[in-house]
């Protein structure tokens, strides 16, 4: 193998030639404490930077193994190293000429603790992937930046971030620790008949729309009332108490700008953990939650709407309902189905992304538009027997309408950023003040029939290449020829987990995609082939830029193709 004395020699020599002279340094090179591989070399210093893989011994790292030896532990660890990597090599960077020259990157995070492709860590070794601009001047390779960034640097870049000498050990102790100590506290969730813990202490408001970071000061911490109080024991962190939320139907009421909606998102984002100093490290959700809102505009593929819609104008079939731009009620109907096609055990719901007509109905409209002149069901009226038929709890956010107080387990109210436990009462008014609704749901929820999904419908190719996918933030990906709209999806946190859903979507079709697999069967084998061998099966070449990704989000970008058809 080369070493990194003719690596830097190969640089210098390289130095005033043409951007494509670069290709000559791929392959691998031993520096004194790591293996460098340059895996691919970009073709001009615009385009995507080069992918560069460095392998740390242990002997070296020497990262205790009690910081990676259960599976929660060892994501915390990878999590940490990713964001120490990220900082020293932002500090590392420099623009050293033209586009990304001189820049170094690793994939990019947020506030959750997530499985990503950027760093593995095992007792042989510490492997991190990234990015380098190799530094040019227009198209004229500046050899000795590159000497100086490959040679130099990253060695730097190494002994800072990936030597457990460098680390601030209590710090990353401590994330480990809550790592767990989260990780074990949402599987006991079930146990006490929970689907939903907000610890006391919490932070739930973030700085802007656009800024997941915590709110810095004005923030109110979150205290749990009495009555919905309970305690965990956590295996490091010892008693944890907040509030939580049981199973069946909730409500979060109260007036506008209380802080309703800022609870259900931290409750949504309780599917994930969250780093220390989040404010939402114990904040714990039923892992599968999904969060529901109206949709208009999206498709929808032989979708079975008929528990929430009938009977459209034109006689038009709801059991496999499949439309181009779907209304704000159809879409919702159609997200709720489909969440629970892919095994969703809870809903979470916010009045301020629900079509109005699809939650209520009252007593007034009932008389004047009478049921057989109304396709909608409104979700008022099947939210029980969503819990009875399905054991599917839901949690609502619902300022505007107490007809709900009737089928509601729980009622909170937030007021000024503080919850109460108002349940008594809502039933009470609910006692004094009948609303005489009529109930409209039927005796069952009705059946979710899990689709199948057309392999031939699913076509990631464009022009001359077979697979071309590209995703711009968390929001939209390209695939093929399509764009799939995912803004409506709420539970994507990082660009690196719709990378690895578009992946994803592509792996299906080659290995699972067969006329004869439903989707949910689809999920089923997906999940356990990442979860036995990473998600590095998802690509043909390892890549450092996928983040691990749930079987909910998978779905509903799969759903969201406007080319997907279903067998009928
Ligand atoms: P609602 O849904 O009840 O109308 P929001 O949850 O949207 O209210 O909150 C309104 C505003 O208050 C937001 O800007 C939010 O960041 C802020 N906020 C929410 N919770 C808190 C809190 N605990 N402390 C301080 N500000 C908060
Ligand atoms: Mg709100």
């Amino acid at each position: 193998m080369l070493n990194h004395k003719d690596l830097y020699d190969n640089l210098l020599q390289l130095d005033g030639r043409g951007y494509k002279a670069y290709k000559d340094i791929k392959g691998s090179y031993q520096f004194r404490d790591f293996t460098l591989i340059i895996d691919h070399v970009q073709g001009d210093p615009f385009a995507s930077p080069s992918k560069v893989i460095v392998k740390v011994p242990q002997a070296i790292a020497q990262f205790p193994p009690s910081l990676y030896q259960s599976p929660s532990r060892e994501i915390a660890l990878r999590d940490y190293l990713t964001r120490q990597f990220a900082e020293v090599a932002q500090n590392l960077s420099s623009y050293r000429g033209t586009g990304k020259s001189g820049l170094i990157t690793i994939v990019s995070v947020k506030q959750e603790i997530l499985p990503r492709t950027s760093i593995f860590v095992n007792e042989g070794q510490i492997e991190a992937r990234f990015w380098v601009g190799l530094p040019a001047r227009g198209r004229t390779i500046l050899g000795r930046q590159a000497a100086k960034m490959l040679c130099e640097d990253v060695p730097e870049l190494v002994d800072r971030a990936l030597k457990y000498g460098a680390i601030d050990g209590k710090t990353l102790q401590n994330q480990v620790e809550i790592a767990e100590d989260a990780d074990w506290l949402r599987q006991k969730l079930a146990e006490k008949g929970l689907v939903a813990f907000v610890a006391n202490g919490s932070i739930l408001p973030r700085r802007s729309g656009v800024d997941p970071r915590p709110l810095a000061e004005e923030a109110i911490a979150f205290e749990s009332p009495k009555s919905l109080e309970v305690e965990f024991n956590c295996p490091n962190s010892g008693l944890i108490r907040g509030m939580g939320i049981p199973q069946g139907i909730t409500l979060i009421v109260g007036g506008g700008y209380h802080g309703k909606s800022t609870l259900l998102r931290a409750i949504e984002l309780g599917v994930y953990n969250h780093i220390q100093g989040d404010g939402r490290e114990f904040v714990m959700t039923d892992p599968g939650a999904v969060k529901i809102r109206a949709e208009d505009g999206r498709s929808i593929a032989g979708v079975d709407i008929s528990p929430f819609i009938n009977q459209l104008p034109q006689g038009r079939s709801t059991q496999d309902f499949s439309t181009t731009n779907a209304s704000g009620s159809t879409s919702q109907a159609a997200n709720i189905i489909e969440a629970l096609e892919a095994g969703a055990t809870m809903l979470l719901v916010d009045e301020d992304t629900a079509a109005t007509n699809f939650m209520i109905r009252d007593r007034r409209m009932q008389q004047l538009i009478a049921k057989d002149k109304e396709p909608i069901t409104p979700f008022i009226d099947k939210i029980r027997q969503l819990y009875t038929d399905y054991g599917v709890s839901t949690i609502l956010v619902m300022g505007g309408s107490g007809d709900y107080f009737d089928v509601a387990d729980t009622v909170i109210a937030m007021e000024n950023f503080q919850p109460f436990d108002v349940t008594n009462q809502a039933k009470m008014i609910a006692q004094q003040h009948l609303n005489d609704r009529l109930q409209e749901g039927g005796e069952t929820f009705g059946q979710i029939t899990p689709r199948i999904p057309l392999a031939e419908s699913i076509d990631p190719s464009r022009g001359n290449r077979l697979v071309k996918v590209k995703v711009r933030d968390v929001d939209e990906v390209a695939f093929g020829t399509e764009d799939i709209d995912l803004a409506a999806v709420e539970q994507i946190v990082e660009p690196g987990q719709l990378r690895a859903i578009a992946a994803a979507i592509v792996y299906a079709k080659t290995h699972y995609l067969d006329c004869n697999r439903t989707l949910p069967d689809i999920l089923d084998q997906i999940m356990a082939d990442i979860a036995e061998k990473g998600l590095d099966i998802l690509t043909e070449f390892p890549q450092g830029d996928l983040v691990l990704f749930r079987r909910f989000e998978l779905a509903a970008a799969l759903n969201r193709l406007r080319s997907l058809k279903v067998m009928v």
